[in-house]
Formats: structure tokens, C-alpha cells, sequence
């Protein structure tokens, strides 16, 4: 795989700074069911990285003593790592909002029959990769059969009473683009997804949320191989817009590794870029507890104009309308 930072490195995005720490995400390890072309952690059946026990206490005892509201559980399949289900428990028990980044088709793998209501059960937010509501194209990136495991694994939510007004059971599909361009308008998109689910397969959501891919990782070596990394830096540093900035997520989040280190993001941690608090250059979550990172400098590089083309792109999706 090529690597992307020496070419996202020297950058004139612009300085940005954290505020109000509200969301702690944890990438719980890099083992996935899934290989997909455009993962951002280059995940697959084959990674044996996953958070251990140890660093799942840490995460706890930083929830239990920072004011930080949402857990944000990812991976890798976040559900393979053998602690998931204690740190949700623990989690829900400490009154955090809990979201789990699931790619639907963990739900039908062996071992993980009950996962769909152990989710619902603990009343976690299912946030869930659908990067197309055509079969052809989903398959394209995410392999063979993904597009009809993903859509049995939807009905399931929604049989559990998932994307059901009232029920306060979100379910958020999240569109990405398949190719180096932006992601379209979200509110027109997600109507076109809502109608489409709806009359094909009977599928409800809650809300679409839609991100630019980044050129990092597997998606940007695949863009350094087909000669389309420049132009599609271009393209993000063309698109980027001032009024964005103020939305980004690092501002609001912290991302941990599976080792227990801290970043601004989740992509600056796939690209090795650490969080780093008063001169030292890398901190781990235990070295946050009880600190305060506002004003704290974000570390920024070239891929960050993935963040701001465009109507923005965050873990929650779009940042303007
Ligand atoms: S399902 Fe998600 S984590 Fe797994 S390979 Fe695909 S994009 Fe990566
Ligand atoms: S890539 Fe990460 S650090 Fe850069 S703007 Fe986006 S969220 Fe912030």
C-alpha cells in the first residue's frame, strides 16, 4: 500500500483548536468480517489488533470521570472485540449515550445471532455503513452478498423496533461516495435512500449521514495507483469552505487507538498524526483523565480539506446544509 502522509504533510489548513469535549470514540480493534475497498483502517479478518482489557478500563474510568456525553464505539467490527459488551453495559450504566459503528453483516456472523437485541437492549445508537442503496454498487465496494446480508441485517434492527419514530432506537446509514468525487446534498440523498428502502425492501432509518472519503489509507494508495491523488486533492482543497470549520469533529471529539492512544480524529490516527498535550508528543487516554484539553492545538495536514469541502463532512455527516 502507498503511504499518503508524506503527501498530506505540508499543508496551509488552516489552525484550528479544540473545544468542549463531548465525544470519546474508541477504535476497539482492526479485526473485521468485512474487507472493504475504501476502509480508512485497512480492517479485515486477518488484523488481530484489538484493545485489551486493561485499555478498556481506562476507557471506562475516563467516562466515569469526565463530563464527555457519547461513547463512540468503532473499529474494525467494534463488536468482535471479545470486551464490547462489557463496555457498553458499563457505559449505559454510567449514562453515556452509546453509538456502535456497525457494518449489518457482523449481525448474521456465527457467534453474534443475539447481537441485534443485546443492541437494542442496551438501547445503542446503530450507525451503519450503506455507501449506496443499489445492490451492484455496494457490492463493488464492500464485497459480494454485502448489499443483501446488509439489508437482512436492517430488517432486524427495524423488527427490534429500530429507525421506528418514538421509539428513540436511531439507526444512521452513512452514505460515502465510490469514487474520488464529493457526496452529494445530504437532505436530497437521504430522501432518495429513504424512498428507495422503503419501497424495495421495507427498510426504515433514522437519519443519512454523509461523508467525503478520505486520501488516506486504502483509498488514497487506490487513488495513488490510478494516477488520481492530486485531482482529487484538488478537488477537496477547491471545495473547502471557512464556515465548515467550526463543525469539525475534532473540536468536540478525542479518538483512541487500540493501544490507548490519543488523537484528534480518527483519520489522523490512521495516519499515525497523535494528539499531543504540552509538549509532549503523544499522550494516551490515561494521561487525559481529569485534564481539560480545551484551546488545546488540533493536528492538522492536507486531509483535513476532506473535513471542510464542500457541505463538510464529520462523524455525524454533513456540517452545513
Ligand atoms: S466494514 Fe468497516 S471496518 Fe470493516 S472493512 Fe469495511 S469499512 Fe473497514
Ligand atoms: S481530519 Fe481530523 S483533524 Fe483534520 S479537520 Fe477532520 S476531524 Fe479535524
Amino acid at each position: 500500500m502507498h503511504a499518503t502522509l508524506p503527501l498530506l504533510a505540508a499543508t496551509d489548513f488552516p489552525a484550528i483548536q479544540r473545544g468542549r469535549l463531548e465525544t470519546l470514540q474508541v477504535n476497539l480493534g482492526y479485526r473485521c468480517n468485512q474487507s472493504c475497498v475504501h476502509c480508512h483502517v485497512n480492517a479485515g479478518p486477518k488484523r488481530t489488533e484489538v484493545m485489551g482489557r486493561e485499555s478498556i478500563g481506562t476507557v471506562l474510568a475516563f467516562l466515569g470521570s469526565s463530563g464527555v456525553a457519547n461513547l463512540d464505539l468503532t473499529g474494525g467490527a467494534p463488536e468482535l472485540n471479545p470486551w464490547f459488551r462489557e463496555l457498553v453495559t458499563e457505559a449505559r450504566r454510567l449514562g453515556k449515550h452509546v453509538m456502535d459503528r456497525c457494518n449489518l453483516t457482523i449481525l448474521a456472523e456465527p457467534g453474534q445471532e443475539d447481537l441485534a437485541e443485546f443492541l437494542a437492549t442496551h438501547r445503542v445508537e446503530v450507525v451503519a455503513s450503506l455507501p449506496c442503496y443499489l445492490e451492484d454498487n455496494v457490492d463493488q465496494q464492500r464485497g459480494k452478498g454485502v448489499f443483501q446480508a446488509s439489508i437482512a441485517g436492517l430488517r432486524r434492527l427495524n423488527a427490534l423496533g429500530y429507525g421506528a419514530p418514538g421509539t428513540g432506537l436511531e439507526l444512521a446509514l452513512v452514505y460515502n461516495p465510490l469514487g474520488p468525487d464529493l457526496p452529494p446534498p445530504q437532505e436530497g440523498l437521504e430522501q432518495g435512500y429513504r424512498a428507495h428502502l422503503r419501497e424495495h425492501y421495507g427498510v426504515e432509518f433514522t437519519r443519512l449521514l454523509t461523508l467525503a472519503n478520505m486520501p488516506i489509507q486504502r483509498f488514497g494508495s487506490m487513488l495513488i495507483s490510478k494516477g488520481q491523488f492530486r485531482q482529487y486533492m484538488a478537488l477537496l482543497r477547491a471545495s473547502h469552505r471557512d464556515e465548515n470549520l467550526d463543525g469539525v469533529m475534532c473540536r468536540s471529539l478525542i479518538s483512541v487507538d487500540w493501544q490507548g492512544y490519543v488523537y484528534d480524529c480518527d483519520f489522523n490516527q490512521m495516519l499515525g498524526l497523535p494528539l499531543a498535550i504540552e509538549g509532549r508528543p503523544r499522550a494516551r487516554l490515561a494521561d487525559l483523565i481529569g485534564r481539560d484539553l480545551a484551546g488545546n492545538p488540533i493536528a492538522v495536514a492536507d486531509h483535513c480539506f476532506g473535513c471542510t469541502a464542500g457541505q463538510g463532512s464529520s462523524c455525524g455527516g454533513a456540517i452545513s446544509g
